[in-house]
């Protein structure tokens, strides 16, 4: 168990937490960033990113993270590979204690602790998960090589994973509760020319269908959202791609979270506390992207800078 005094205090290892380190580091203010359990944050769990700028060629998302974590130790930051449990940020210098027991006492907390996938929360569907029924297409599509697959969603995560899952499954079923989808319109052309993808629109999850010996998912039922009629597919397996909620369990009743428990923020990235700063998914849910996430760890690092 060991004690980490320091100006600055990161959560998280996304792009928010990366960048905010770098400029932390760059203005000696020799941040500690505590990655959490999943070091590099979403872009880990993605292949192909054509929108972050600086690279003319398509990069893959854990080179990216990959590339963003040696730039922030390069420059003098520590990376601790740990997890908070517990914030207290009634009074400065505020205190946060790690799954190992370790403290960190922090002149100044830049929050980026991001967003996880959200689930449907049907029984059948939590039966299920890990046995047929996902959250990420780039990590479990390899196991669906030439099975029939369906994909739930009409966003961006959606229509990519339904895309890349055509690399490994026969056939891929968007499934989407309304009758358009909000993924950009580049995704959505690709989607629709897709001779492996067809699109069933106007319909939610009703039960996942599978049997127990070995455990696999062999079906799913879906309603019709206009005339309550029933579908069912025979699929392998069943990607939940319905978006994220930020991860802010831990600095409930310490910091301002809106209904939907995003951390409230002014447009510098001030949060409810002086001292706490918050940048990226944990508190945006508009822009929700790497480089917006990246520009607002920037803010942050700069604006605790200018706290101390
Ligand atoms: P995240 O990337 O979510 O990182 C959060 C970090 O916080 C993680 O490291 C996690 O371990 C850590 N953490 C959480 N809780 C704790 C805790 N208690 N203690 C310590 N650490 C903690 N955006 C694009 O711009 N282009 C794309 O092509 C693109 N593709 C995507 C594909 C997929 C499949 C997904 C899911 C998202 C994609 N996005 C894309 C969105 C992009 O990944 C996010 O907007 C971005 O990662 C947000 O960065 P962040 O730093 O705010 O948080
Ligand atoms: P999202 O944009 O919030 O989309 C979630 C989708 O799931 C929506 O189509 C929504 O339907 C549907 N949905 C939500 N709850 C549902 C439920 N209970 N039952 C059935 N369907 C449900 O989430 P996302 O696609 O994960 O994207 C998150 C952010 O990351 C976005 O800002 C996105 O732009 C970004 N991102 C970017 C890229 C890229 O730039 N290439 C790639 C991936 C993600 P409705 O449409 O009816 O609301």
């Amino acid at each position: 168990m060991a004690e980490h005094l320091t100006k600055v205090l990161i959560i998280g290892s996304g792009p928010a937490g990366y960048t905010a380190a770098i400029y932390a580091a760059r203005a000696n203010l020799e941040p500690v960033l505590v990655t959490g359990m999943q070091p590099g944050g979403q872009l880990t769990i993605t292949t192909d990113v054509e929108n972050y700028p600086g690279f003319a060629d398509v990069i893959q998302g854990p080179w990216l993270m990959e590339q963003m974590r040696a730039q922030t130790e390069n420059v003098g930051t520590k990376v601790v590979y740990d997890y908070i449990e517990k914030v207290d940020f009634s009074q400065r210098p505020f205190v946060c204690t790690a799954q190992s027991g370790d403290v960190f006492i922090a002149e100044t907390v830049i929050i980026s602790t991001g967003a996880q996938a959200r689930w449907l929360g049907l029984e059948s569907e939590t039966a299920f998960r890990g046995f047929g029924v996902s959250g990420c297409a780039t990590c479990d599509g390899f196991f669906f090589k030439n099975k029939p697959v369906a994909v739930i969603g009409g966003g961006n995560t959606a229509v990519e994973e339904a895309i890349y899952l055509t690399n490994h499954a026969s056939h891929v079923t968007l499934v989407h509760r309304r009758d358009s989808l909000r993924a950009e319109k580049m995704l959505q052309d690709r989607l629709l020319a897709h001779p492996k993808i067809t699109v069933l629109w106007n319909h939610v999850l009703d039960e996942v269908i599978g049997q127990d010996h070995p455990k696999a998912v062999t079906g799913a039922r879906f309603k019709n959202t206009l005339d309550g009629s029933e579908t069912h597919l025979d699929i392998d397996g069943l990607f939940i791609a319905i978006g994220h909620d930020p991860a802010t369990q831990i600095f409930k009743n310490q910091l301002e979270l809106d209904p939907e428990g995003y951390i409230v923020c002014s447009s510098d990235t001030r949060t409810s506390v002086d001292g706490v700063f918050a940048a990226g998914d944990v508190q945006d849910k508009v822009y929700r992207q790497a480089v917006t996430a990246a520009g607002q760890g920037c803010m942050a690092a700069l604006e605790a800078e200018k706290f101390l």
